[in-house]
């Protein structure tokens, strides 16, 4: 049982079925980054082996109008909070006071289900960035279909996510335009692997397909989201070029790597440094239970730090409960971390502001990061809970 009740069990494969067979709805689908390296365990792969082409291919074959990917929107999350990283950091060094340090990531939903209920002192540390199935969602419903001319009533907008809380944060009320969800449902990696099963698509039997853009391209730094420590890498990447306006040497953070349950690391940023009279600290947790660590050691002002990304399974994602069951097995978790890392280092553009579609995204309908437009559709609010 999900410790925040953030885990909705809700299996909506049934509804998907129907959804696709109804000729007057257009169904799209995003697919976030952890899915492509457990899928194929399903189908007797390795752990770990990126199935990203076959995986397309598959969901162009059960009858999806669009295949897109939750990479895209992590791309766009990053170009959000690295601005609010850096729209912090410069106003509390000018001596504002109400400007609150660490920067929290806030992609996870159980995570911030948790400080919603245990840290309601704490409401204006995250990030107020949308996660990126939530942005995906956004955009899509609030950009892309009116570009396409589809009314928001036709459009089916489904989510496959490593996730069971996932389901839970698309039906949050703040994620709702006029009463209706930007997306609708969430399917987990194993609802996936079972509904193909049952269409008799042999995964490993395919051939390789690419996203559908201009919701479907990616970084590097998109891939990485889905593993412990991946998100504040993507987003210090940005961060570094745009607060010392250089091109970065080597984009691997290595020292923001890892499999311990709580992380401290420092980054030099030529120019911080000095403002700051230190390094850029970050900490890293994964697991509900490190993440109270760290949250009471800050509370008890026991530790400093500048951000911190909190995701609430072991290893990121690639550990959620809507995974592929590794019954306790570390060393599957690190395959999959592993094929993420892998399919980073192998795309030619890692760094998220690199990527033309996000460019062209802004330059179209919302300016900059963090202008009105953006705050509008990109940005949400944190409740306080009674605490459990
Ligand atoms: Fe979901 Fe776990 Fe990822 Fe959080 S860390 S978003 S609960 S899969």
């Amino acid at each position: 049982v999900c410790p925040v009740g953030a885990l909705h069990e809700a299996d909506h494969t049934w509804k998907l079925v129907k959804d696709i067979a109804n000729p007057k709805k257009k169904v799209i689908v995003q697919v976030a980054p952890a899915v492509r390296v457990a899928l194929g365990e399903e189908f007797g792969l390795e752990p770990g082996t990126d199935v990203t082409g076959k995986m397309v291919t598959a969901l162009k074959k059960l009858g999806f109008d669009q295949v897109f990917d939750t990479n895209w929107a992590a791309d766009l999350t990053i170009m959000e909070e690295a601005s609010e990283l850096i729209d912090r950091v410069t106003r509390k060094l000018g001596g504002d006071e109400d400007v609150k340090l660490p920067i929290l990531t806030s992609c996870c939903p159980a995570w911030v289900k948790f400080f919603e209920h245990n840290y309601p002192d704490f409401l204006d540390v995250p990030s107020s960035a949308k996660s990126p199935q939530q942005m995906f969602g956004a955009v899509a419903k609030g950009i892309w279909a009116k570009e396409e001319g589809i009314a928001r009533e036709d459009l089916v907008c489904v989510s496959i996510m490593p996730c069971l809380a996932k389901k839970y944060e698309a039906s949050r009320d703040e994620f709702k335009v006029d009463g209706t969800p930007d997306v609708d449902y969430s399917v987990s990696t194993r609802e996936l692997a079972a509904l193909l099963k049952q269409a008799n698509i042999d995964l490993k039997r395919l051939d390789e397909d690419k996203f559908d853009n201009p919701l479907g391209a990616s970084t590097g730094a998109a891939d990485i989201f889905g593993r412990t420590g991946g998100v504040i890498e993507a987003a210090t990447r940005t961060a570094y070029e745009w607060i010392t306006k250089e091109s970065l040497e080597s984009v691997d953070f290595e020292d923001l790597r890892g499999m311990e349950g709580i992380r401290v690391a420092e980054v030099s940023i030529p120019g911080l440094d000095e403002k700051l009279g230190s390094k850029f600290r970050i900490g890293i947790a994964h697991g509900l239970g490190a993440a109270r660590e760290l949250m009471d050691k800050l509370r008890a002002g026991e530790e400093t730090l500048h951000a911190i990304e909190i995701m609430a399974c072991k290893g990121g994602c690639i550990g959620g409960g809507g995974q592929p069951y590794h019954h306790g097995d570390f060393g599957i978790i690190r395959k999959r971390f592993e094929g993420l890392q892998n399919i980073d280092n192998n795309k030619e553009i890692r760094k998220s502001h690199e990527n033309k579609y996000i460019q062209e995204l802004y330059e179209k309908h919302l300016g900059k990061p963090m202008s009105h437009e953006a705050h509008h559709l990109l940005h949400t609010k944190y409740f306080p809970k009674h605490k459990i």
